[in-house]
């Protein structure tokens, strides 16, 4: 028996007795889907952005900061954002809870949406720091779809990329939730209910630094079976029945299935996300090679129409259509930057794998 069983052994007991499990998510449990750690030193976001000048390393996430400098945030939420990774095997235990209708809830400070992208559904789901699920312009607060956002992010052409409000002109922004805003009314009036009721808690790949979410597990009731798993220790787990696992998350994953005679489910949902997540990347290739292949066939029909124009109206003519051929040399240009962009992106999602992550 391995450590980690032995350790689970009292806990998946409660589990088989049908005892409702709560899960409260830190960034360590996103890490091995290829999403930065925020706070990791050396993989970290913040030091990645080092090379945006930034006045201070959290300005990106800061409301102030967003309101005159919006660039900043805009140029991480490209590769933040939801689609462009896979849970991870952690994200699909939490999913099989839910289908064998033992999981009571959700916690997750994570603004990566990987619980939803994993199937878990919104009524269990407390994103105690948002999430990019839904958008709101930060001056009226009307709300733009994701697929709109999306669309201006990629559009480096208009605004810089960045999304402007159809109604007032004001910077719009996914519903994370930056420094300087408060934290959504759903997770105190969740946690109200919840706190007495939690049966099983694994908290997992949080450095319970971050109030008042560090605290949740802390002000559980002494009946609740808390398991921490984590790769340091971290928070206060001296009670009588906690279980402290300093392991990899999804390797407890993987134990806690074997263990429940859940394995062959945890797989079968894998499976499915991994072709999934191929076909949606191949689709997308096909639709921006059709676009690229559709934008240079624009480009040579532009030269062509000016060397016809050319030949009709003689010399006098030709500076200014040198002009008009240079700004579509220039689109073109700009167009292929973009396209550069999101070949980088893609790659990084096809690094992401598919095959020997798990
Ligand atoms: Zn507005």
């Amino acid at each position: 028996m391995s450590e980690i069983e032995k350790l689970l052994a009292p806990v998946v007991e409660e589990i088989k007795k049908g005892k409702h499990v709560t899960f409260f998510n830190g960034a360590g449990i996103s890490t091995s889907a290829g999403i930065p750690d925020f706070r990791s030193p050396k993989t970290g976001l913040y030091d990645n952005l080092a090379k945006l000048n930034l006045p201070f390393a959290e300005a990106v996430f800061d409301i102030d900061y967003f309101r005159d400098s919006p660039e900043a945030f805009y140029t991480v939420a490209e590769e933040l954002f939801p689609g462009n990774f896979l849970p991870t095997k952690y994200h699909f235990l939490i999913k099989l809870f839910q289908d064998k209708k033992q999981l009571r809830r959700v916690y997750t400070q994570n603004i990566d949406t990987l619980e939803r992208i994993s199937g878990v559904d919104e009524e269990h789901l407390i994103e105690a720091h948002g999430s990019f699920a839904k958008n709101h312009c930060i001056e009226c607060s009307k709300e733009m779809p994701t697929e709109e956002l999306k669309k201006h992010m990629l559009n480096k052409h208009i605004n810089n990329g960045i999304p402007l409000c159809p109604s007032c002109k004001g910077y719009v922004k996914p519903d994370i939730v930056f420094f300087g805003e408060g934290l959504p009314e759903a997770l105190f009036e969740t946690w109200d209910k919840d706190q007495d009721e939690v049966e099983v808690a694994f908290v997992a790949g949080t450095s319970l630094s971050v109030y008042p979410f560090s605290s949740l597990p802390s002000e559980l009731d002494h009946h609740c079976h808390r398991v921490l798993v984590n790769k340091e220790a971290v928070g206060s787990f001296k009670r009588k029945k906690d279980v402290v696992l300093l392991h990899d998350c999804d390797e407890v994953a993987t134990t806690l299935c074997e263990m429940l005679g859940w394995s062959s489910d945890l797989e079968a949902l894998l499976e499915e996300a991994k072709t999934q997540f191929a076909k949606k990347a191949q689709l997308a290739k096909k639709a921006q090679l059709a676009k690229k292949a559709q934008l240079a066939k624009k480009a040579q029909l532009a030269k062509k129409d000016d060397k016809d124009d050319e030949k009709e109206e003689g010399e006098e003519e030709q500076n200014k259509e040198g002009e008009e051929e240079e700004e579509v040399n220039t689109d073109t240009d700009k167009e292929d930057k973009r396209q550069a962009i999101v070949d980088s992106l893609e790659e990084a999602i096809s690094k992401l794998d598919i095959k020997d992550r798990y």
